[in-house]
């Protein structure tokens, strides 16, 4: 799917979900004519990736449940970090997918918050007892509560490869000492904050994956999507049964279907994932439609 073009703005970058672009002369409006030159556009496509892969077709809307939800969050954590966001007056075109946020500069680091174990966390854990150098309890399975949440950040990868689970020390060399305590401090301060907030709306919040940067005045800032089913597992806080694999609000639809024998394809092959039948793509439309209903208490206006 290629990206719109959009008058007034080059795109810069496309990403496996977003399309970034930047000013290329003085957008019309008042607010964000000031900042020209500061800011870019983050338009969240409706494309859905899983074990790296990007996947066609498309889940419709799923690009405006991103941003608006993102927006939702963004507003909620207002006390406890700065954020990205400038404004949400953005070209027709992408109206409801897209913000104009400050750009920043970026932290090369992924910063993962987990109050439960599973994942990645969950495999680290089986081969060594201890997460991004993180030693935990013994007996611990898939869906264990941790005793409390912790800091487990990586790095990002280039394109169609995993991020890699990095330990803090690492992560002090990466963005030095200061840093590195101030981006662990915000990321479980966010985590905290936001498992309140979803734990009255039954549900849990397993992790999240927050990005951070340096604005202008080298002020540190929560950037990218937060809190969305891209970045998070949410699981149905009355369904969570320690264990097994817990029904979540994720991509798991797209990733059971695409591990079963229904698709043909196996994970360890080069070949591209088949096409998403219709009823995995209305389905899985409808878990995003849903979290955005279940965290928000609103539907969302489409
Ligand atoms: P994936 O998320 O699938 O691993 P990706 O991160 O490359 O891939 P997207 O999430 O689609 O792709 O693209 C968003 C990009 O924009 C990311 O590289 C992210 O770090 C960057 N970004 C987000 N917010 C800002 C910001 N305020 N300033 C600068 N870069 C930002
Ligand atoms: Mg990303």
């Amino acid at each position: 799917m290629t990206a719109p073009v959009l008058p007034g703005w080059t795109q810069t970058y496309a990403g496996k979900v977003r399309n970034l672009y930047v000013p290329d002369s003085t957008p019309a409006g008042e607010e964000i004519t000031e900042l020209h030159g500061e800011v870019m556009l983050v338009v969240a496509s409706d494309r859905i990736s899983a074990y790296d892969h990007v996947l066609s077709p498309a889940i419709p809307d799923k690009g405006t449940v991103l941003t608006q939800l993102s927006l939702w969050w963004f507003a909620q954590l207002a006390g406890t970090v700065a954020d990205h966001v400038v404004s949400t007056i953005v070209p027709d075109d992408v109206d409801g997918r897209a913000m104009i946020c400050r750009r920043l500069e970026m932290f090369p680091v992924e910063c993962v918050a987990r109050g439960y174990l599973t994942g990645s966390g969950l495999a680290e854990y089986h081969h060594s007892g201890a997460v991004t150098g993180i030693a935990l309890a013994p007996g611990l399975v898939d869906g264990s509560r941790l005793p409390e949440p912790i800091f487990t950040p990586a790095t990002k990868a280039e394109l169609g490869a995993h991020d890699q689970n990095i330990t803090f020390d690492a992560t002090v060399e990466l963005v030095g000492p200061e840093t590195a305590h101030r981006l662990r401090e915000l990321t479980l301060d966010v985590y905290r904050r936001a498992e309140a907030i979803t734990a009255e709306r039954g549900l849990i919040l397993a992790d999240t994956k927050l990005e951070f940067g340096l604005d202008a005045d080298d002020q540190i800032t929560l950037a990218d999507e937060v809190l969305t089913p891209d970045s998070s597992r949410f699981w149905p806080a009355d369904a969570w049964s320690p264990g097994k694999t817990q029904p979540s609000f994720d991509k798991q639809y797209v990733r059971d279907w695409l591990t079963s024998p229904a698709s043909g394809w196996s994970r360890t092959s080069d070949a591209p994932p088949p096409p998403l039948p219709d009823h995995v793509v209305a389905r899985t439309r409808d878990r995003y439609l849903e979290v955005y209903r279940r965290i928000t208490g609103n539907e969302l206006d489409l």
